[in-house]
């Protein structure tokens, strides 16, 4: 980082460019916007990549677009690199929420603003706005979805038939994902009645975030916890009944241990999000419960947006501005809502409104 800063302290001094303080041109084709996204591994990645690119492009705008492939390293480097190709406005998606304030204090000296994209970059003034989703709501539908599923509640949001107990699982996201405790305390909000009740137990006895998290959101990783709580905790004829996932990709390394183990009809009620081609699949097929779609388009939309504020030099309209506290500051926020899927709601939410066709929902690609 140090020669990139000296660098870039350089370029900013001899007012040649870098970043939007230095460029006097308004004309979008003059203008780039560094967007740095966290990997391919996951589709919804590749999609917002793409839909913030195409959108910009289509405003005239040149566009960075880098992935890092879940390489904290390699992100850095990139957006040193972006803010070094004299970027005006940077939109990053972190893998690691707090690994980039070095980065950020470099945009800033440069006055690059920047917008985090669906994550929140942690514990830097840097952060001059964020566009994401409502994520504590997230977890609140994945934990109602796994109510509904397992009967304990309609969809009304009246009390279901089933009066339990049913054995469940608890699964969280990568812990350096900010979203992740977001999506855990929605969650565990919601099932906490149900715990305390005894309606719901947990039999590994794991109900903490540090327990659960799955690093880098890896599927693999995510099969291998589900392997282990099988062998150690049911064992026999005892089966769990609801597994909450925090993503479709955890979501389907569950459901791999779980069929390798032997359920069929008898699947636990598996919960999602992101509606994944592979996992919209095995929710039309009656194998994943649901999942949570989040309109990657809309948030692509959003970003370009406040981009093409701060290139104009106004503040970005905010629809909140209490929630996100980044460890220094609350950071002004555009959020948008989410919508449950469960299988009925595959054609109105995802076909009808052209996400995915019929035959990709069929092929699961
Ligand atoms: C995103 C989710 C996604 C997860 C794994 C989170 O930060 O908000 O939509 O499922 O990362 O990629």
């Amino acid at each position: 980082l140090g020669s990139a800063v000296l660098a870039l302290s350089m370029v900013a001094c001899s007012g040649d460019g870098a970043g939007s303080g230095g460029n006097d041109s308004d004309k979008p084709a003059d203008l780039t916007i560094g967007v740095s996204m966290p990997t391919q591994t996951s589709e919804r990645w590749i999609a917002d990549g793409n839909s913030v690119k195409e959108k910009l492009e289509a405003k005239g705008y040149k566009v960075d677009l880098q992935y890092a492939g879940d390489d904290i390293p390699t992100q850095s480097q990139q957006v040193d690199q972006m803010i070094l190709r004299g970027a005006d406005v940077l939109i990053i998606a972190a893998i690691d929420g707090t690994a980039l304030s070095g980065q950020l204090q470099a945009a800033a000296d440069a006055k690059i603003p920047v917008i985090a994209y669906d994550r929140l970059i942690r514990d830097s003034p840097n952060v001059d706005f964020y566009v994401s989703f409502d994520n504590y709501k997230v977890g609140v539908a994945q934990a109602t979805a796994l109510l509904i599923g397992l009967g304990l509640q309609n969809k009304d949001g009246s009390k279901g038939d089933a009066t339990g107990p049913f054995d469940i699982e608890l699964f969280a996201g990568s812990l350096d994902d900010n979203n992740a405790h977001f999506f855990f305390n929605g969650a565990m909000d919601t099932l906490k009645p149900f715990l305390d009740a005894g309606t719901l137990k947990v039999k590994s006895g794991q109900t903490k975030i540090e327990q659960v998290a799955i690093l880098r959101w890896q599927q693999e990783a995510a099969q291998k916890r589900m392997e282990d709580l099988l062998t150690s905790s049911y064992s026999g004829n005892s089966k769990v009944d609801g597994v909450l996932s925090p993503y479709d990709g955890l979501s389907r390394g569950i459901i791999t241990a779980l069929q390798n183990a032997g359920y069929r009809n008898d699947m636990p009620v598996v919960t999602g999000q992101d509606a994944e081609i592979a996992s919209v699949k095995l929710i039309n097929d009656g194998v994943q419960n649901s999942t949570i779609f989040k309109d990657t388009r809309l948030l692509a939309e959003q970003a370009v947006i406040a981009g093409e504020s701060f290139l104009q030099e106004k503040a970005p309209e905010a629809n909140d501005t209490e929630t996100y506290n980044n460890g220094v500051k609350v950071v002004p926020s555009y959020l948008l809502p989410v919508q449950t899927v469960f299988k009925d709601d595959i054609k109105p939410i995802l076909i009808d409104s052209g996400y995915f066709t019929d035959a990709e929902v069929a092929a699961g690609q």
